[in-house]
């Protein structure tokens, strides 16, 4: 058996990406047109432009649901891949197509998930773009196909959630109770020029300093007091936010006449433990792991592989050999998904690694 894949643990793992072939091609046919300056043109001319091994299997491992997926899964031991549409989802396109291949999306998700109820659970995708179709497709996937929750890959068309204009979305979240996953894309133009020199745009930093900026930006946007129980999920362990905490605190009172914030009810961290959690993808650091258990407690971190992009093993070692305690890893493999996911606690007992397809862990 593989060392790695040992252990008691349920794992969920919360950042599983997918597409199907209507949206590849739309995106492949945007990549084809877009300048070089739209953001993730450089992260779809790499997805789709090369002819590498490692491309050739992401590529075929993102349109996998059910064959290849699954056998990994079994492999080391992984119970439930938490699905979402992979950057930049449906949000570079015109809206009304965007809007069309999200509900196709949700629904080829929602099938999915039916045929495999103790496998897989998913996000919905939505077209921000639109904001009123957005929200009426939150509360459709949530109330109709029982989807989990709603990804958005940071800005649209280079705007943020914390332009009024997208509350609907958030306010049709919070009436659902939906998480709202905000995933990674690359920097959005204003940002992104700076980035571009030795090609730090995505996974490298770009991502990290896009995100974990849209999450302070809502933050001090005063969208949480608006919406005091919508819940955004952010990966890589906060996009680096938790390690910030202390200073945005600090400084966040110190106000300048020409740039005012708003006045919050609450410091920036409460809102983070309040209104946050945070995921481990793409991060198998132990040390950051420590910190950020320290930082935003155990109840707030999930596990995630950001399945095919990295390697399911690393994140399932990764965890599994964690020097933190019973308690904790529990909660990171598999309680606070099922809590904050509304994901079915596991029928019977959890899954062991190497233990073969559909073959139930003894224990
Ligand atoms: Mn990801």
């Amino acid at each position: 058996m593989d060392e790695a894949a040992a252990g008691p643990y349920r794992r969920i793992a919360t950042e599983e990406a997918f597409s199907v072939p209507e949206v590849f091609a739309a995106l492949q046919e945007w990549a084809g047109t877009a300048g070089p300056d739209e953001p993730d043109q450089d992260f779809l001319s790499f997805l789709f432009g090369q002819d590498l091994p490692g491309l050739r299997r992401v590529r075929r491992q993102l349109l996998d649901l059910e064959d290849e997926r699954l056998a990994v899964m079994d492999d080391y031991g992984v119970d439930v891949h938490l699905l979402s549409l992979t950057a930049p989802g449906v949000q570079t396109l015109p809206d009304d197509r965007a809007i069309a291949l999200a509900a196709l999306v949700n629904d080829r998700l929602a099938a999915v998930i039916g045929r495999h109820p103790d496998r897989f659970a998913g996000l919905a995708a939505i077209a921000p773009q639109a904001p009123a179709a957005a929200a009426a497709e939150v509360r459709r996937a949530i109330g109709e196909l029982k989807l989990n929750g709603v990804v958005i890959n940071s800005h649209t068309r280079n705007e943020y959630l914390d332009d009024e204009k997208f509350w609907p979305i958030f306010e049709a979240a919070q009436d659902v109770g939906a998480p709202v996953y905000i995933h990674p894309r690359s920097p959005s133009a204003q940002m992104a020029q700076p980035y571009k020199r030795f090609g730090l745009e995505t996974g490298i930093y770009g991502f990290q300093a896009e995100t974990g900026l849209h999450g302070i930006r809502l933050i001090c946007s005063g969208v949480f007091d608006r919406f005091p129980r919508l819940q955004i999920v952010l990966g890589h362990l906060g996009e680096g936010i938790p390690f910030w905490l202390w200073r945005v605190d600090y400084m966040h009172p110190v106000r300048s006449s020409h740039n005012a914030r708003p006045k919050l009810e609450l410091t920036p961290s409460e809102y983070f433990q309040r209104n946050f959690k945070i995921t481990t993808s793409g991060m198998n650091w132990h040390p950051a792991l420590r910190f950020c258990i320290e930082a935003v407690s155990a109840d707030n971190i999930m596990w995630a592989i950001d399945y095919p992009y990295q390697l399911t093993e690393g994140a399932v070692r990764f965890m599994d050999d964690a020097p933190i305690s019973d308690a904790d890893k529990h909660k990171i493999f598999h309680r606070n998904a099922e809590r904050v996911f509304g994901i079915a606690p596991a029928a019977g007992p959890a899954r062991l690694g190497a233990a073969g397809p559909g073959q139930p862990a003894a224990g």
